[in-house]
Parts: C-alpha cells; sequence; structure tokens
C-alpha cells in the first residue's frame, strides 16, 4: 500500500531567491505543492495529513530533533530557528523581510577551524551556500514540518510508529516542501534546509541499526548535501542522475565515488541538458542494478519533477506519461524494498500535479 502524507504547515515557507541579476519570488513556492494536492484529490488518492506543530506529541518531537541533530549541526539548527528573529531585533529586516546572506564562508589557508561568525548578518552567509536559501518569519516551522514528513513516512514503513498499526505500507510518498537534498547538514542551498533524505536514515537506523540503506536521486539537480554527509558512510549507497555542469555546479561528476569505507558507495550518472527519454532510462537501469546488488533494507527516492522538458531550472527530454515508465521501472527492480519517496524540486507548475499521478501510477502497476 501507498500512503501519502502531507502537512499544511509546509505551505507557509514563501521567499525570495536571487536568480540571474534579479530578486525574484522563488520558484520553489506553496503553489507547487497546491498544485500536487488539487490533482491528487480529484483522482482520489487518500491525503494523510500529520502536523508537526500539534501541541501533543512532545516525546515525537524530542526524537525528530535526536534524528535530525545526527547528521546536522546544533549551530546550524540554531541558525534556521533563530536568524529571523535576530534580523527583526537588530532592524536588518522587517518582520515580513527575508533574511539573505551577503557573503559566504570559503576555505583559506591560514589553518583556522571554521567558526559562525557573532554578528548575525554575516552568519547568514556562514550558513548557506547560494542565495536561494532566503529565511522568511514561517520557514523555521515549514522546515520542521518538512522534515517531520520524510521522519514519519519513515516510522510508518519500519513498524515503529504507533500508527502504522502493523500496518502493510510499503511506500510512502512525503511531500516535502521546503526539499532537502541539496543541504549538507550545515549549509542551506538550493531551496533546501533540512536534508530529509539523511534524517530518514538516520530515523531508519534507529530501530534497524546496521541497516544498508539505498538512496536514488532522481532530481534534475545533483543532491550535493546528500553526497557529502554520506560520502564516508559504506552502509549508504548514493546514487544520482542529474544534468551534467549544471547546479550546485561543483560536484556530481563521475569520479566523485566516496572516500575511506565509503569508497565506492557513491555513484554519478551526469547526463547532457535535454538527453532523450531512452538516454535518461539507459542511465537508470544501470543505476538500478547498483542499488540492487548493494541489497538495501530500506530505499529512499530523491523525486524532483525538474527533469521535465519544460522545466525553467533544468531539463531532460521527459514528458509527463514518461513519469509512469520511471516509476514503473524503479518499483520493479526494486519490489519488496520499503520505499520512502520525497519529494525534491520541479517547477512547472502546471503539469506537476499530472507528473505526480503519473509517477504514482507506474509505482503502483507493479
Ligand atoms: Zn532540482
Amino acid at each position: 500500500m501507498l500512503v501519502v502524507l502531507f502537512d499544511p504547515d509546509t505551505l507557509l515557507h514563501q521567499t525570495v531567491e536571487l536568480l540571474g541579476s534579479k530578486l525574484i519570488p522563488a520558484l520553489e513556492s506553496p503553489k507547487r505543492l497546491e498544485a500536487i494536492l488539487k490533482s491528487l484529490r480529484i483522482s482520489e488518492h487518500d491525503v494523510c495529513t500529520i502536523r508537526a506543530s500539534s501541541g501533543d506529541r512532545g516525546e515525537g518531537k524530542a526524537r525528530l530533533f535526536r534524528v535530525i541533530s545526527e547528521s546536522h549541526h546544533n549551530g546550524y539548527l540554531e541558525h534556521l530557528r533563530d536568524v529571523h528573529d535576530e534580523w527583526v531585533s537588530a532592524g536588518l529586516i522587517e518582520q515580513d523581510g527575508h533574511v539573505m546572506p551577503e557573503c559566504f564562508w570559503l576555505p583559506t589557508s591560514t589553518g583556522k577551524p571554521m567558526r559562525p561568525p557573532r554578528d548575525p548578518f554575516a552568519r547568514a552567509g556562514y550558513y548557506a551556500f547560494d542565495m536561494s536559501s532566503g529565511i522568511m518569519s514561517e520557514s523555521y516551522q515549514a522546515i520542521i514540518a518538512s522534515a517531520n514528513l520524510a521522519y514519519e513516512g519513515t516510522d510508518m514503513l519500519s513498524g515503529f510508529s504507533v500508527n502504522a498499526s502493523g500496518s502493510d505500507v510499503d511506500t510512502v510518498l512525503a511531500l516535502c516542501r521546503p526539499p532537502g537534498h541539496h543541504c549538507d547538514g550545515r549549509r542551506a542551498g538550493g531551496y533546501c534546509y533540512i536534508n530529509n533524505a539523511a534524517l530518514a536514515a538516520s530515523t531508519w537506523r534507529a530501530s534497524h541499526s546496521d541497516a544498508q540503506i539505498g538512496i536514488l536521486d532522481i532530481d534534475f539537480h545533483h543532491g550535493n548535501g546528500t553526497q557529502e554527509i554520506f560520502y564516508a558512510d559504506p552502509k549508504v549507497l548514493y546514487v544520482s542522475i542529474h544534468g551534467e555542469d549544471e547546479f550546485p555546479y561543483y560536484t556530481g561528476a563521475e569520479d566523485e565515488c566516496g572516500i575511506g569505507a565509503g569508497e565506492g558507495a557513491n555513484i554519478n550518472f551526469p547526463l547532457k541538458v535535454g538527453s532523450s527519454v531512452e538516454e535518461y532510462m539507459e542511465k537508470l537501469e544501470q543505476a538500478l542494478q547498483h542499488l540492487l546488488d548493494f541489497k538495501p533494507e530500506f530505499l529512499i527516492v530523491s523525486l524532483g519533477f525538474d527533469t521535465y522538458h519544460s522545466d525553467p531550472l533544468g531539463h531532460f527530454q521527459i514528458h509527463t506519461e514518461d513519469y509512469a515508465t520511471i516509476a514503473e521501472t524503479i518499483r520493479r527492480k526494486l519490489k519488496d524494498v520499503p520505499a520512502l519517496i520525497l519529494l525534491e524540486g520541479g517547477y512547472v507548475i502546471e503539469h506537476l500535479g499530472a507528473n505526480v499521478l503519473s509517477f504514482l501510477k507506474g509505482w503502483k502497476s507493479v
């Protein structure tokens, strides 16, 4: 059975970004999720609503923060929580303003460790790597709601959750927003603030300590954050198919294979922008073979629809009906593995709902 999870608080985050030379409303907007929800409801898919902010889940919340902090620095998490208020108190912005970084931390030859600056204005650039990760008054609430969907979804699949009712749930689609795969645990960027895949892996490991976990990243962009977090981890196989030389620009090459004990557990398939669906499927078959050989007991799919042929942030020649084929191919190959599907990117709002439905149709056909 497939369950779709949603938290209304994920709609609260609505910020701005610097794209090209213009400050614009971020393309990663609540409208994306509203379009998906509309399509799911028309097609009579059940959407299960979960609220991270509901007052009666003290222990669950404490556990959520414990698993988040396994892959995210405490100083960074405090920054996400506090920086908007600090900027308002310091008179840097009004309550309805957005925190945007000015100057980023860069590696130096001084040998000095990374250290957050005391000035909250400067700190915005220490905890971000680009200018598409603005923070507004309700961003933190949405970030936690998004993370909580990954956490609850993993719990459902692992049988840990009291909600799971000993269930036959084998797939959860978590309608996460903001997305996660660009966050490396101490820097926001690419619309991502908490790496939902990483916290899902931590959640799974809490009840399956030595588990092999597979992550298939099929967003158009390389998941630099997920790669970074698991780069030395032999128990997590990260496999990504993404646009070559595209955002986030400095990662995603074929020769990034993992390090130390994790060598061989990181596999990148860069593909030229505009590649055909046939070229894409060829890479997907190879990616799935690696995952199959790895024998994961838990599968995380970072699912982005910015692979769509007319996406403004990069594309392959993938059309709506192709998502059914992609999903069916994945599920057929990894049939009996509990799967958490995390929403990442996808910015053609008028086709986003149809693309999600197509993917679900293919997934459920197996
Ligand atoms: Zn993307």
